[in-house]
């Protein structure tokens, strides 16, 4: 097999008039679907996306994969998907960093105690050797950790972490390959419809939009010149699709609208940076119950971190502040003190696709029948695409009853909240 090690640009010209599969959106979730569809047999398969690949929530995550949750779906679902992520480097011809060193849930408040006990145990049903540790046992996994306040933990060695960029262009290239049209900056406006049914998709080439941001971001006013002159040719086009996906993460909401479609998913800004590399001493994921931080150790040595600010409103705004600097660097010397020496070389923010119940939105709403989501995937859907995409193509392609996706039906939120909701959610 040959290595892939190139950045998949995608065809930035018009997508051709007809798609049997159109997926709206480049991320995780609509690569992952579009490579393993393509490798069930289905033809005419075409990805739009409104910007470059690893833009949205999948260029931005901290990698984090784990088996722990609240609920018995989310963890086999997990299970499956960590299956996946041990094999993508060889069967996908290109090295994710994939390192299973576990991710260890601090728990400092008694409140969260006895949830803790009880997602110890649906894990250990589902056959995840999570353990409860007493402050001494956590102390023995991570000797630098202050544990001021830890009363208890839960630690499954087989979690891990990844490196998110090479894993879309793994799925990118790879459907590409087996004849998957991939274009970028090619936004979705507008939808034709047939009754209950999607005919038409109308979309515009937002070459023009790059080259601004470009020339503004980078202050490089000749690139920019060049860029805009380049990109003065703008293409509209409308082209049929028998079946869409919605896989636009944090703007599904607003895909949906265009359909006449209400879904409760919110965009909420999440920031996260990394440190310069350090020699590597933190094997596992570290994250507190109930107080969004969390941190890793990447392959390459950097501490990769980031924490959710509760008091944060629902926008989407991606920027990077100095308020998130000073409130993760604080709790994250408090936990571990040898971090206050260390530099911060890159931070950055992205947007969690938050579901009311923390659980995916996922397959067809009653009002549009030919209309898939794959949405709400909140601070997970990184992790859980590889399974995702598996399930979404077989049951797509396949037509095989897929029990996860009805039970997180888009329509489920019309009786009010559902009663399944998932708490193991970080951020
Ligand atoms: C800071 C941070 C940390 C995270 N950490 C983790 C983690 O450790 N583990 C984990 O599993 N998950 C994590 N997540 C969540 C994870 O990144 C997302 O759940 C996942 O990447 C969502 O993938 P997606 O494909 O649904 O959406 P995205 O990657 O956001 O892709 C959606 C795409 O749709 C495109 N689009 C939008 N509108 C249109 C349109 N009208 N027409 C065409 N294209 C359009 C966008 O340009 C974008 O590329 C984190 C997220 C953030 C922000």
């Amino acid at each position: 097999m040959s290595a892939h090690f190139a950045l998949p640009a995608g065809d930035r010209g018009p997508p051709p008039d007809h798609a049997e599969l159109l997926i709206i959106g480049g991320g995780i979730m609509g690569l992952a679907v579009a490579y393993n569809a393509a490798r069930l047999g289905q033809r005419n398969i075409v990805v739009v996306d409104r910007s470059y690949l690893c833009s949205g929530a999948s260029g931005r995550n901290g990698g984090g994969v784990r088996m722990q949750w609240s609920t018995a779906d989310n963890v086999r679902l997990m299970q499956s998907s960590v299956e996946i992520c041990k094999r993508f480097a060889a069967d996908m011809g290109i090295n994710v960093w994939f390192r299973q060193g576990g991710y260890l849930f601090l728990c400092r408040d008694a409140r969260y105690l006895g949830p803790l006990e009880h997602n110890v145990k649906v894990q250990n049903e589902c056959g995840v050797p999570t353990r409860l540790l007493d402050p001494a046992d956590v102390q023995k996994i991570v000797p630098e950790l202050r544990l001021d306040g830890v009363i208890a933990a839960s630690y499954n060695p087989q979690d891990g972490v990844l490196f998110p960029w090479p894993f879309v262009w793994g799925y990118a290239n790879r459907a590409i390959e087996l004849g998957v049209k991939v274009h970028t900056f090619a936004a979705v406006e507008g939808f034709e419809l047939d009754g209950d049914r999607i005919r038409a998709v109308q979309l515009r080439s937002t070459e023009r939009d790059r080259v601004r941001s470009a020339a503004i971001s980078e202050h490089n006013v000749e690139e920019g010149v060049e860029l805009r002159q380049a990109g003065e040719a703008p293409w509209r086009k409308t082209i049929t699709a028998t079946r869409v996906i919605n896989a636009t993460g944090a703007w599904s909401p607003e895909l949906a609208q265009l359909v006449g479609v209400s879904i409760p998913n919110r965009p909420y800004r999440h920031e996260i940076l990394t440190t310069e590399p350090l020699k590597a001493f933190l094997t596992p994921m570290v994250t507190i119950i109930g107080e969004g931080i969390y941190f890793s150790q990447s392959m390459r040595g950097e501490i990769v971190g980031g924490m959710g600010d509760p008091e944060e409103p629902s926008s989407y705004n991606m920027s990077s502040s100095l308020g998130f600097l000073r409130r993760f660097a604080k709790t994250a010397t408090q936990l571990l003190p040898q971090l206050g020496n260390v530099q911060v070389v890159r931070q950055w923010g992205g947007l969690y696709d938050v579901s009311p119940d923390g659980r995916p939105i996922l397959g067809e709403a009653q009002r549009v029948q030919n209309l898939t989501f794959l949405s709400g995937f909140t601070g997970h859907g990184f992790m859980m695409a590889p399974a995702i995409g598996k399930l979404c193509a077989e049951r797509l392609v396949r037509g095989e009853r897929v029990p996860y996706f009805e039970e997180n039906g888009p329509d489920r939120f019309l009786g009010g909240i559902a009663e399944n909701k998932e708490t193991m959610i970080i951020g």
